[in-house]
């Protein structure tokens, strides 16, 4: 198969020869007609925190092996070709479940099995208070509890990859440690530590930072505060959702400045109402509503509830909001993720194996994604 496009980081016009899911090699575009092509070429997109689409809910008690399918082929239409499904603060019935359906769908359905090298559970073990925990509902925050993790892991089939908890929880510092262990990255999120806390975190394992600057407190003292000891902290990896509602520019701009590129990692967090049209919708139990431009809140507060749009959507905001180039745009939303979980970066070049994109981008505007390989 011949693509040609412009190479995302040196612009030239090349050819890329691809087949199955193998770069046989890259050159200066010929004169031979293309299988197809478009404006630009570069990595798929790989996403750490994808809640689900059109209604779909990973945290639904009802999930379907059919449902999580239908949430990889979206997800695919918008560049995104590897994603941890990422399951929230739950009942332990509702998040087995879950695990278990997921881990299912990976075992049955080999589309599914190759976009998903495992899961993300954010949450239950996160801060009970109001900004802090978001739109996590209050009834199942709760303390670490190994004992419960593990049979969550036993029904993911091992493929728990990601957990995001606030390291302040009584328990929470050796729970880090012993999942580290394990081989499971762990992130601080939705916490109200102490800076002091947040080191001791980073120092039992914690290696990333989730969604910094969001499920946050509206309020905190100036100076001494979660955000900037995990900024500061040249061992956390931050994820950030550059949306254009989650944050305002200059706090994007100043995440990729105070961590920079290269430890960014961009997420959409897509809400499970990702992707349906503006208007007010109930799911476990609550009411959330998609306003125009792709924003979910929860009804009558000021609590953001996951992103109505995808990674693709970021790729153009984060450039507009901080001034990156495309290339450190995708990287952040493709190759840096990938290095964090030690999976195989999809690299445009020739002998490189992995999944590809090609798309339309003009300066100022989101991509337009015509077409993912591999
Ligand atoms: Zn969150």
């Amino acid at each position: 198969m011949l693509l040609r496009a412009k190479h995302y980081s040196t612009g030239d016009l090349v050819d890329v020869v691809f087949d199955g899911d193998r770069i046989m090699s890259v050159a200066l575009a010929g004169s031979t007609t293309p299988d197809a092509e478009a404006g630009w070429i570069s990595p798929a997109l790989f996403d750490l925190q994808i809640n689900g689409c059109h209604g779909i809910s990973f945290n639904a008690p009802t999930l379907t092996v059919a449902e999580v399918r239908h949430v990889v082929d979206h997800s695919r239409k918008h560049g995104i070709a590897g994603l941890l499904p990422t399951l929230v603060t739950n009942s332990f019935e509702a998040i087995r479940h879950g695990f278990s359906t997921l881990a299912q769908a990976v075992k049955q359905d080999s589309t599914v099995a190759k976009a998903v090298p495992g899961f993300h559970l954010e949450g239950p073990y996160i801060s009970s208070e109001d900004g802090a925990r978001g739109a996590h509902p209050l009834a199942h925050s709760r303390n670490p509890d190994l004992d419960e993790f593990n049979h969550w892991q036993e029904a993911a089939n091992g493929m728990i990859r990601l957990v995001t908890l606030a390291p302040e929880l009584p328990g929470a510092l050796k729970f880090i440690e012993e999942v580290t262990a394990l081989g499971v990255v762990v992130a601080i999120g939705h916490t109200s530590a102490t800076p002091a806390r947040i080191r001791e975190a980073v120092q039992a394992g914690a290696s990333l930072s989730t969604h910094l600057g969001n499920g946050s407190h509206a309020i905190l003292p100036r100076h001494d505060n979660y955000i900037w000891e995990q900024l500061a902290n040249d061992d956390l990896w931050a994820s950030f959702i550059p949306d254009g509602h989650h944050l305002p520019a200059a706090v994007v701009k100043s995440i990729i400045r105070g961590k920079t590129v290269s430890r960014s990692i961009i997420t959409c967090d897509a809400s499970s109402l990702a992707g349906l049209p503006p208007g007010r919708y109930r799911e476990w139990g609550n009411e959330f509503e998609v306003q125009a431009g792709g924003r979910v809140i929860v009804p009558g507060t000021p609590f953001l509830a996951g992103s109505g749009v995808f990674t693709d959507t970021c790729i153009g905001t984060v450039i507009r909001q901080s001034g990156v180039t495309l290339a450190e745009a995708i990287d952040m939303a493709s190759a840096h993720p990938r290095h964090l979980f030690g999976l195989p970066l999809w690299e445009l070049k020739s002998g490189s194996s992995g999944k590809l994109m090609l798309f339309d981008w003009n300066p100022g505007e989101d991509p337009s994604i015509k077409l993912v390989v591999g």
